[in-house]
Order: C-alpha cells, then structure tokens, then sequence
C-alpha cells in the first residue's frame, strides 16, 4: 500500500517555513506516495496550493491526520496536533526534544515513530539530510545583511566624490555552518572581515573565505567536532583577546554555541560599553540564550544609545522559499531511501542515520541522549 503523507499548516507564531515545497511533492508522487496538504498550509511560504499540482488539499487538520501514516513538520507536533495523529504515525521533523519532554512523552505513548531532523549525525552521507546545517546556513547569511541594515556605516568601501568611505569592519563569533555563511556573506558586502572559534580546525577555513582568525590561543575541540565548555581560566584569556577586536568592530555576528548547553557567554556587558557609538551586534545565538550578557532574545535594545543588541530567534523562518525549500529536499533525502516500488516505506532499523535520528520507536525512546524521559504506559 503506498503511504499516505500528511503537511500540515505550521502553527507555531512566526513559523513561515512549510515541510514541503512543489518540486519535492511531485518526486514522492511519482514514488507512488499520496501526498495530502492542509489548505492554504505553505502561503507562508509563498507557496500556494494551485503550485502543488497533483497534492490532495485537505480543509482542516483532523481531516488531514486521519489515517496519515508519515507526516512531515517543520516544528515539533503539539499535544493537540499528536492527539489527532493516529497511533504508529511516523513523525519527521524538529522536536527539540530537550525542551519538549511532555511531546516525547505523548509520542511514546500513542506508539508514534518521532525522526528528529536535530538528531541526524554529522556524517559525509548524511550531509544531504542535515537540517540543522541547510538552516543554519541561512541564518548566517540572514544575520549579516540584518546587521548590514542596522549598522550605521556602508559594509564596502567607497570612492566617492565625497571622499573614501573605509569599509566595515564585522566580527564572526564561532565559525560553524552558520559562522562561515556569515564570513562568505560579509565579504561578499565588502567588509573587512575577522572571525574567531575555539576549534583548531576553524582557523583555515575561516582564512580560506578570507576572514583573519582572531587567535585567543584557547583550543577547545569537544566531542563529534563540537565545542567543549571553556574553563573558568580559558575564558577570561578568551575575553581578554577578543575585548579589543569586539571594540574595533562595527558589527559582531555571533552564532557560538555548543550541544546540549545553554549559549556560551562571550560579550559581557564592558565589552559592550567599550564598543564604537553606533555599533552593532546580531546575536544568532539568541535560541539558547545568547553569546552577549545583553542579549534579550527575541528582541533588539539600544544599549545606552551607543550599541544596538539585535537577537533574533527563528532566524530560517525569514527567508521561508529557500529555507523550506531546502528543508523540504532534506526530508526527501532522509525518507526516499526507503520508499519501495508502489509508494511503500520500509524504514532500516540498521541504517545508522534512522537509528541515530530516531527519537521515539514502538513506545520508547530510542535516542540514548533523551532516554531519561521516562514513559508511562
Ligand atoms: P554549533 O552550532 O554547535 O556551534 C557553532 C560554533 O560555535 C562552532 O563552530 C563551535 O566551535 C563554536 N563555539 C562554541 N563555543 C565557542 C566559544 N566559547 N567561542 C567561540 N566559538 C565557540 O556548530 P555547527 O555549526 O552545527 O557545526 C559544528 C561542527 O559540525 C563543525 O565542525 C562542522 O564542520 C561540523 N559539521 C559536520 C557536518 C557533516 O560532516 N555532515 C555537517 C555540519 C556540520
């Protein structure tokens, strides 16, 4: 029997991201799958339902989740959504299951198969599926021009009549996926451009896109190439080379962050006040409580009309076409594998990807980081 998919409409306030974009609708249809979308559910998106050719629109959700087996999510299912599921739906998207314990919980209980886009490992194969990374990367690139439009200065240099304007000068803090995005964008804006990370490996990639690597002599390569949290000693040495370059800069990106953890703190409140008047600092960190003391997430401060402090949060949600275009081929390229002729799935337990993603599995957690959620049956 081939599967029925079910996207619903994205309820989270401010999600504009939709789990499925037209290309990607018609590859699983033309796998056999039946592909159902709730109404109107990707116009966030800028997608509307005439472009899913093909795709059977369903007016509410319940209708929608009555007798799907897959469903695809951008963000993790609510209580109400899960409630409408029927039991051993499979679920693929994001579940912060660190934050969602009574979700993970619920999904055990109704016997729901929960595939975490967060859990997908870091491996060469699995680069096509890796949603933490397509997003991330969007956040990065967003990040800059966010902060190119607060910044009281042009990014290139310009020769002008008026004279020679010097470019900007932007700092990236952790130079992950979303930190070298935001090298590659700012250079491509002319600005002269410094970055930092406390993992040894970042160093040249951050000089390949022609970012100077601001060396704290702190190394602190964790597990899975991660970061590691810095000692109490390791941090103020980090602080007391990285004070002098925030203060120089016109805008620090920041995007630090290690698994699991709360944001590091990297900017506290001094290298702030010593900053240049009309500086400014986009903290990408802002979800897991900011790089900057400062930071407020979800919103942007004038800090003593000198530094504005902008920390947005659902940063992918704001470029939706390509973010969930992009999403969407993760999900096909996690899920098509195992779709046999006829439209059928057949997930691999073996398979280390959709062991390693799997969050919950016939009433239990199978994710060895979140199995502390107990389940009651
Ligand atoms: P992340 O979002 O967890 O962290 C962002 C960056 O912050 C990291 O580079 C980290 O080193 C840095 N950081 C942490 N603490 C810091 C501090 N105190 N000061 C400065 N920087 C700090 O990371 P990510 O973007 O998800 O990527 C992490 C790693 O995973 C990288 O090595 C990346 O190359 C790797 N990766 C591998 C694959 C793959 O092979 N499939 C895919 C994506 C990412």
């Amino acid at each position: 029997m081939p599967i029925r998919l079910a996207v619903p409409n994205e309820i989270v306030p401010g999600e504009r991201r939709i789990a499925l974009e037209p290309g990607v609708a018609k590859r699983l249809m033309d796998m056999g799958v039946e592909v159902n979308m709730e109404k109107g559910a990707a116009l966030s998106a800028h997608f509307s339902d005439e472009a899913f050719e093909g795709v059977k629109i369903i007016d509410t959700p319940a209708e929608l989740y009555k007798n799907a087996d897959v469903v695809f999510k951008v963000q993790p299912p609510t209580l109400e959504e899960l409630d409408m599921m029927d039991e051993g739906t499979i679920v693929v998207g994001f579940m912060q299951p660190h934050i969602n314990e009574d979700v993970t919980h619920k999904m055990c209980e109704k016997n729901i198969t929960a595939l975490a886009m967060e859990l997908i490992p870091r491996i060469t194969r699995a680069q096509s599926m890796d949603a933490l990374s397509s997003q991330a990367a969007i956040a990065g690139y967003k990040g800059v021009l966010m902060g190119a439009d607060l910044a009281s200065v042009f990014f290139p240099m310009l020769t002008t009549a008026a004279g020679t304007i010097r470019p900007a000068k932007v700092l990236v803090i952790g130079a992950g996926v979303a930190g070298l995005q935001a090298i590659a964008t700012a250079k491509r804006l002319g600005a002269v451009v410094e970055a930092y990370d406390v993992r040894a490996a970042t160093k040249e990639q951050c000089e390949s896109l022609g970012a100077k690597f601001v060396d704290t002599g702190v190394s602190a390569d964790g597990e899975g190439g991660y970061a590691r949290e810095l000692t109490d000693e390791e941090k103020q040495q980090q602080r007391d080379v990285l004070a002098k370059h925030v203060a120089q800069s016109d805008v620090v990106i920041s995007t630090a962050a290690i698994p699991g953890k709360p944001s590091p703190k990297i900017i506290d409140k001094d290298m702030v006040a010593n900053m240049k008047v009309g500086a400014v600092i986009v903290d990408l960190a802002a979800e897991g409580g900011g790089n900057c003391e400062l930071t407020e997430p979800g919103h942007t401060i004038d800090f003593e009309s000198r530094v504005t402090i902008h920390a947005p949060i659902n940063v992918p949600s704001q470029t939706p076409v390509h973010a969930s275009e992009m999403y969407s081929k993760n999900l096909f390229n996690l899920i098509s594998p195992f779709i046999k002729e006829g439209g059928e799935l057949e997930l691999d337990w073996e398979d280390e990807v959709i062991s390693k993603c799997a969050l919950t599995h016939c009433g239990e957690v199978k994710s060895d980081r979140y199995r502390r959620v107990e389940v009651t049956k």
